[in-house]
């Protein structure tokens, strides 16, 4: 199963929407490879379907990482922090713009970390890169890719013949797909907005077309460009995306820049309720942080990746507790394989142990059940060499299973810690930090802020972080 020297790392393939085809994936520098992954919109907490392409894309950067070196190797996830989604957030709930924004965006990456996935190399926010979008719209003007009409600018979409490439769709379906109101001024019903007027209650900026506010899709042209260049190797999101986004994406940013936007161009497919997509609209979401509530980031984590990224991922939360029996049976099998082993020298081991099988894996198109399969056989080899008295070869498998599962994000704590925190060991549980809550709030109210902290910090020490919000407090296991 495992050879005992560290197996060359094998060059990753991967599924191009833009060729429709699977293929080797080669840098445009291998010395500095370039993903840039769209981000959320911050006006509400993130829900798991949002979390795919995060954990997924995760998986990504930690394979590219491992091929290219860490140091080589620039993940860019950008924070959309205008929209009139957020505007319109805060016209219902009086809360100030910056408010909502900073509030979701901390919550989100928050969220992120409790799932295991790394902090990208950047997190650029829309808001601090207004004139790099304004420089990108006019070079788009200059070149006759754009125009200004009624204190809008439009991106022109007939004067981009390579427009519908990346979505492969017909012009009768691009208009139609588009759903855009068609404005009286658009010269043709596939125009998108590059720049839009803002009344004085909305949030703007001054510009050479007047005060107002980036469209969306400008936004990700221009931070990438800011971040990456103008072009770079893989750009990633998901499915709902290709269209109209990423292909606004590409229009703006290659009749901008010339050259190609992204050489890869890789898509998540969706995470359905009872066959749906889960999202906002339909109601049928179930946000991470309150699943983390209940359940452990892994466990979350691993649901996530136990179904190839590009096929539909059914949720369930029968899903979420066979992904938790999988990770306990992981802790078993390395505490048992590991079993009077010193700390030290087990720590050492791992650092050694080959990680081929999983890695050939995930080159293999992110082919993360594969690597999923590949953890359980491991765990089942070392019951199988405990049970033959192999103890020696159950400890080199036991260190083989925990520098996969690490590689992939799981295994943050020991099996002891592991099962303290499933056993409600040390942690409050729900209801009694509900009570603690509107205890904590009763002393607000009576205007004991000294007892109100202390309640905060009595939980923070046992592991519960607590956030106001408008609608009231929340509460998360840290
Ligand atoms: P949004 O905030 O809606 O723009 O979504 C942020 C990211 O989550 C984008 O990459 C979306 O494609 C992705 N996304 C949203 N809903 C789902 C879903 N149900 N399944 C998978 N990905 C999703
Ligand atoms: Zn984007």
């Amino acid at each position: 199963m495992s050879s005992p020297s560290k197996p060359a790392v094998p060059s990753p393939q991967f599924h191009n929407t833009l060729t429709r085809a699977k293929g080797a994936f080669v840098p445009i520098d291998p010395t500095r490879v370039r993903m840039y992954v769209c981000g959320p919109t911050v006006y509400d907490y993130a829900h798991i379907g949002n979390a795919r392409p995060v954990v997924v894309f995760d998986v990504v950067f930690r394979l590219l990482r491992r091929v290219y070196g860490d140091a080589h190797v620039t993940y860019v996830r950008n924070i959309t922090d205008i929209d009139d989604k957020i505007i319109q957030r805060h016209l219902e709930s009086g809360e100030a713009i910056e408010e909502i924004t900073r509030r979701t965006a901390d919550a989100y990456v928050a969220d992120m970390r409790a799932l295991g996935a790394l902090d990208p190399s950047v997190q650029p926010r829309a808001t601090a890169h207004i004139p790099e979008m304004i420089a990108v719209i006019e070079r788009l003007l200059a070149a006759g890719n754009a125009y200004v009409a009624e204190g809008h600018v439009l991106f022109h979409v007939p004067s981009d013949a390579d427009y519908g490439r990346l979505s492969g769709r017909s012009r009768d379906e691009q208009i139609a797909g588009a759903r855009v109101d068609v404005a009286p001024y658009k010269r043709d019903p596939a125009d998108f907005v590059l720049w839009k007027p803002s009344a004085p209650h909305q949030p703007g900026w001054a510009s050479p077309w007047g005060r107002g506010r980036p469209g969306w899709h400008i936004e990700c042209s221009a931070m990438s460009a800011a971040h990456l260049g103008a072009n770079f190797d893989i750009h990633g999101g998901g499915h709902d995306l290709i269209f109209p986004h990423h292909e606004n994406e590409i229009a703006q940013s290659e009749c901008a820049h010339g050259g190609a936007m992204a050489h890869t161009w890789m898509h998540n497919g969706f995470l359905v309720v009872n066959g749906e997509k889960m999202s906002k609209s339909l109601g049928n979401f179930f946000t991470v942080r309150d699943l983390l509530g209940k359940w452990p980031g892994e466990a979350i984590r691993l649901l996530l990746l136990k179904t190839h990224y590009r096929a539909p991922l059914d949720f369930t939360e029968d899903g979420l507790r066979q992904a938790r029996d999988n990770l306990d049976r992981w802790q078993r099998a390395i505490q048992r394989g590991s079993a009077g082993m010193d700390k030290a020298d087990f720590e050492a081991a791992v650092v050694v142990a080959p990680t081929g099988d999983l890695l050939a894996n995930l080159a293999d198109d992110l082919n993360t059940p594969g690597a999923v399969a590949h953890l359980n056989v491991l765990a089942t080899t070392i019951f199988d060499e405990l049970a033959r008295g192999e103890d020696a070869r159950a400890r080199a498998f036991a260190a083989e299973l925990c520098a996969a599962g690490r590689f992939l994000g799981f295994l943050s704590r020991s099996a002891s810690e592991w099962f303290a925190g499933e056993d409600g060991g040390g942690g409050p549980d729900a209801a009694e930090i509900e009570g603690l809550v509107a205890s904590r709030l009763a002393a607000r109210k009576a205007k004991d802020f000294a007892g109100a902290d202390r309640i905060r910090d009595e939980l923070k020490a046992r592991g519960v972080i607590l956030e106001d919000g408008p609608k009231g407090t929340t509460w998360r296991r840290g």
